[in-house]
């Protein structure tokens, strides 16, 4: 059986050693996160680089998405690392504040204080702390506590309903570009973007640094709900963010925007990867709840091409039998009546020679009785057009181009294949027939539909449908 939706899996101490690593890969893990909020840029190279060493030895495609900082705000920190808050009592949070105390606290984010206004409500700490803004003084928020509990150092600051003006690119996520420049990221996660003026800038930014990365655009912010059409239009993929997300919207508005940020993405030609709390429970328990179970089963029926883990991986005590379980769901989800095949695109447009075959490609595989779609590629966009329809059949990637083979890690029904290139078409064909033999993901006698360009090697050439029998010679 194999697994169609992918698991993006998040390095931290309690997976960045070699054996973990290595159990975790083959427990089913198609990209690892590294999470730059956390850690120094060597402590990211040399899990990058364990990742390929790693990946290379079990002979299967991993890619690595750094996910940048962003502009988390945050309160600064306590002379006790911590204090506790009771409802009803004042807070003032204080631009100028060194260290806090029950009275006060810093921000890591200056200029704060100019963009609330009284009876704003802040939620700190993912919304476990609640604050209403009674009057801004100067570089003082002075608030009421709504809710209180206890706030520790450094934890992070929401505003209900959005509205900050941080840009999304910090002076550290600038630096941070650089490093997944060197590490040879495949994919960068940018955090909270507003417009796609934030995610333009971060493009700009990866291709200066000479980096192949694809952009992730992390939908967090009440101002990218708004925007949400753009900033799908102008990034590689989405991720659902949902931590950060349910703290600006609320959190009942989330479900539903799950679904329709999938939608609006696949229809685009876009990635999706559904974030944060999946199997929460698994950071201290070695079975998930009911919830995490159908929660995860929901995001494969809504379509996203992956389903994402945090704390998890990164700092659970059981990371191998948190992927495990993951990887289970998903593929009983893949096999339910409710995960609808699409046998008819007519919504779709497109206007490619090389888009016409991919959608001819999947048409006669919904019609004649095809084990496989295989597509020899050399950006991986066949295979990416191919794999926004749900039809049912496995989609091949064969590339020659390493690069391809690890970004095609993300994409959902896709299966890459490093396949040298060959000097024509016949040949590369007969090639891919057999590494499909050879792994025996085909059988004899197999109808597969292949598409190819007649210029192999060159870029959205793909121009031929061929349907083979697997063995036969053509
Ligand atoms: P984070 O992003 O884990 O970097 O905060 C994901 C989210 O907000 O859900
Ligand atoms: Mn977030």
């Amino acid at each position: 059986m194999t697994r169609r939706t992918k698991i993006v899996a998040t390095l931290g101490p309690a997976s960045s050693d070699e054996a973990t690593l290595e159990r975790l890969i083959q427990a089913g893990v198609n990209v690892v996160r590294l999470n730059f909020s956390h850690g120094s840029a060597q402590d990211h190279i040399d899990r990058a680089n364990l990742v390929r060493s790693t990946a290379d030895k079990l002979g299967v495609p991993v890619a690595i998405m750094v996910d940048l900082q962003g502009p988390k705000i945050r309160v600064g920190r306590f002379a006790n690392n911590k204090v506790t808050l009771s409802n009803g009592q004042p807070f003032i949070l204080d631009a100028d504040c060194e260290l806090g105390d029950d009275t006060r606290v810093g921000l890591d984010y200056k200029e704060l204080p100019q963009d609330v206004d009284s009876g704003a409500v802040l939620l700190l700490d993912d919304g476990r702390i609640v604050l209403v803004v009674e009057k801004v003084d100067g570089n003082e928020i002075h608030t009421r506590v709504k809710v209180g509990g206890v706030l520790s150092n450094n934890k992070g600051i929401n505003q209900q309903g959005g509205g900050l003006s941080a840009p999304a690119l910090t002076a550290k996520d600038i630096d941070d570009i650089k490093v997944a420049a060197l590490l040879e990221a495949d994919y960068l996660a940018v955090s909270f973007p507003k417009s796609s003026a934030d995610l333009y800038m971060a493009r700009t930014l990866v291709h200066a640094a000479g980096c192949q990365a694809r952009i992730i655009a992390k939908v967090e912010r009440c101002e990218a709900i708004a925007n949400l059409e753009d900033l799908i239009e102008s990034s590689d993929g989405i991720m659902v963010a949902r931590g950060d997300l349910a703290v600006e919207v609320g959190d009942a508005a989330v479900p539903a925007l799950q679904k329709r940020m999938i939608r609006l993405a696949r229809e685009r030609n876009k990635l999706t990867i559904t974030a944060t709390q999946m199997m929460e429970s698994m950071i201290t328990s070695p079975v998930p709840t009911r919830a995490e179970v159908s929660d995860v089963a929901n995001a494969v029926l809504d379509g996203t091409d992956a389903v994402m883990l945090s704390a998890e991986t990164a700092a659970g005590q059981y990371p191998v039998e948190t992927v495990e379980a993951m990887a289970r769901v998903c593929l009983e989800a893949e096999t339910s009546s409710d995960y609808q095949l699409e046998r008819a695109f007519l919504n779709r447009e497109f206007t490619r020679v090389d888009q016409s075959i991919a959608m001819a490609a999947l048409f006669t595989a919904n019609h004649l009785q095809v084990k496989a779609l295989v597509a020899l590629t050399q950006t991986g966009s066949t295979a990416l057009w191919m794999s926004r329809v749900n039809c049912g059949v496995p989609i091949y990637a064969l590339t020659p181009e390493i690069s391809t083979y690890r970004r095609l890690a993300l994409y959902r029904d896709v299966f890459p294949i490093l396949l040298p290139m060959a000097s024509d078409q016949k040949k590369l064909l007969l090639a891919a027939e057999r590494k499909l033999l050879e792994r025996g993901q085909v059988s004899l006698g197999d109808v597969l539909v292949a598409t190819v360009g007649d210029s192999v090697g060159l870029m959205g050439s793909t121009n031929t449908l061929k349907i083979i029998k697997a063995g036969e010679g053509h």
